[in-house]
């Protein structure tokens, strides 16, 4: 059986796997029971890329509002009727919290009546199979998938299906979200599903379309990775004019479109995060009449997404006149200010900006300066150990990079030398080897054995072992001092005055394989002695 809960966890970005960890937590604290739905489970199990997450609770989620507030999570809009909470949460991460309901259309066109209900009905009143699947979050089942019309295998065989055959009729929004997922998808429909849509655009159902669908539609065309071509589809399909009746493709900027959507890919390799979707509603909307974008801003039920597409040229040209300022005078003064900036608006800029001057350092910033940064002479750092375990080290190593920036450090001397003064001091020596095992050890090990043989080299031993056969390692006090203080051990052993002693251990090789043969020796001596005394 899949397991989701891992597939989950490798797809989402790390601060998507936050957000469901966020969410998990306030709906387990206030006791409602969670599930991830549609269009973010169909991204994980088919392999797209996860552009928000979709919340389904078994209760009210407008309740939580304040524990998400505490979270740090912005409140971006909300569904009274829906009971649904658009948030942003940390990170930058799009989420919908939605209330399990079931939708009743007493009439066409009409808004549906709303009334709470259990995941198991929630899931039939959505719009494909692909997007009719829940995967559980609660404590005894999380990770349980609910899929009860097979998406999985639609997903796996790329086919939009509808759930049931009055679904276009219900709700015909779904015949512009039909269009766009077969677009971005490459996914044709089902076949019976082909025929209900047909008939449906034939009968114009679209007509009654709700001004609520709409809004969250054309939001939802913000998100798109290739948003000219889901427009062109639209087009074709005569529902683009649903939309806004005076938008067609020859009202988008398809040239700085496309520029965007490679300017935003450019940021994202280099590690941004940047979310370009009020600049997809710029260029899309570039040549409609200034009432019409308020028409159309009107009904996208997220704020967040209204007023940053609305602020975007204003912010653009406070960023632009900035860049041409004092503040932005040297590189690094404009690498610091392009930095701290919103990498939405510098991905803006860098399409629009019209000034040679700021399209300049947006460019430079976003490639040539980047190279600067392998200049850090990182290896010879390292060798005068400026390395990151250093609490000064981000500092310095920016500091480097600002001064390489601006032309001040013209050669790698140069950049040595000015390194060099925040060297820290060497580590102390590392402690020498354990007596016992070096040539201090064998000393050890000779004189000690030695001591239990009377009138010889006892005088080390003297005290400690006599009489006994010391074991090598027993006398503590010779020999562990001299561990720590190695030229403490001369002493003891000058006092020992041993004659004919083995050669002076300081002298022999440190090799302790030396012990054995010597104390086989010693004994086997100390054995002859013994006898030839007897005799
Ligand atoms: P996207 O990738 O475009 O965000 P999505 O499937 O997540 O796709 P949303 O508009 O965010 O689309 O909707 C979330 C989920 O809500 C859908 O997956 C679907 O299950 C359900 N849904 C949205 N709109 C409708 C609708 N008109 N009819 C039925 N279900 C809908």
């Amino acid at each position: 059986m899949a397991d989701y809960i891992y597939t989950m966890e490798i797809r989402l970005t790390p601060d998507q796997m936050k957000g469901v960890n966020l969410v998990q937590d306030i709906a387990r604290a206030a006791g409602i029971t969670l599930y991830l739905t549609g269009g973010a489970i169909r991204d994980i199990i088919s392999g797209f890329t996860i552009r928000d997450l979709d919340f389904t609770v078994q209760g009210n989620p407008l309740k939580l509002q304040k524990e998400f507030d505490r979270a740090g999570a912005q409140l971006a809009g909300h569904d009274e009727d829906a009971r649904t909470l658009f948030l942003v949460l940390p990170g930058n991460v799009r989420a919908e919290i939605g209330m399990a309901h079931t939708e009743h259309y007493e009439k066409v066109g009409r808004p549906p009546v709303i009334t709470p209900a259990s995941i198991q009905e929630d899931l039939r009143r959505r719009d494909f199979t692909v997007n009719a699947m829940a995967l559980s979050l609660n404590e005894g089942s999380r990770g349980l998938l609910l899929d009860p019309f097979n998406g999985v295998a639609d997903i796996e065989a790329k086919l939009l299906r509808i759930l049931h055959n009055y679904s276009f009729v219900e709700d015909p929004s779904r015949l512009i979200r039909a269009t766009r997922f077969a677009a971005r998808f490459h996914w044709p429909m089902e076949e019976r599903t082909q025929q209900r849509y047909d008939s449906a655009r034939e009968n114009n159902y679209i007509e009654h379309v709700s001004r609520s669908a709409v809004g969250h539609e054309i939001a939802q065309l913000a998100h798109e990775d290739d948003p000219l071509n889901v427009v062109r589809t639209l087009e074709k399909e005569d529902f683009l004019k649903v939309l806004h009746p005076h938008w067609t493709t020859a009202k988008v900027d398809s040239s700085g479109l496309s520029q965007l959507m490679k300017t935003r890919q450019q940021m994202v390799d280099l590690g941004y995060t940047v979310d370009p979707s009020p600049a997809v509603m710029h260029f899309l909307t570039a040549k409609l009449a200034d009432k019409d974008l308020s028409d159309l801003r009107r009904q996208i039920p997220r704020k967040d997404l209204i007023e940053a597409w609305r602020d975007i040229e204003d912010h653009a040209k406070e960023l632009a006149k900035r860049l041409t300022g004092k503040e932005a005078a040297t590189p690094s003064r404009t690498w610091n200010l392009l930095s701290a900036a919103r990498p939405e608006m510098v991905l803006f800029l860098a399409v629009t900006a019209r000034h040679q001057t700021v399209a300049g350092k947006i460019k430079n910033f976003l490639t040539k300066w980047r190279q600067v940064q392998q200049r850090i002479p990182l290896p010879e750092m390292t060798e005068l150990l400026i390395t990151p375990q250093l609490p000064e080290y981000p500092k310095i190593a920016r500091d480097v990079f600002m001064l390489l920036l601006d032309g001040k450090l013209r050669s790698r001397t140069e950049t040595l030398k000015f390194l060099k003064p925040f060297a820290p001091p060497p580590p102390p020596p590392p402690p020498p080897p354990r007596r016992g095992r070096g040539p201090k050890g064998a000393a050890a090990a000779v004189v000690a054995p030695a001591a239990a043989v009377p009138g010889k080299k006892g005088e080390v031993a003297k005290g400690k072992g006599k009489g006994k056969s010391a074991p090598v390692a027993t006398p503590p006090a010779t020999v562990a001092a001299p561990v720590a203080k190695p030229e403490a051990k001369a002493k003891p052993e000058a006092k020992a005055k041993p004659v004919k002693a083995p050669p002076k251990p300081a002298q022999r090789p440190a090799k302790p394989a030396a012990k054995r043969p010597a104390k086989k020796t010693v004994r086997k001596k100390a054995k002859a002695r013994t006898k030839a005394k007897k005799r």
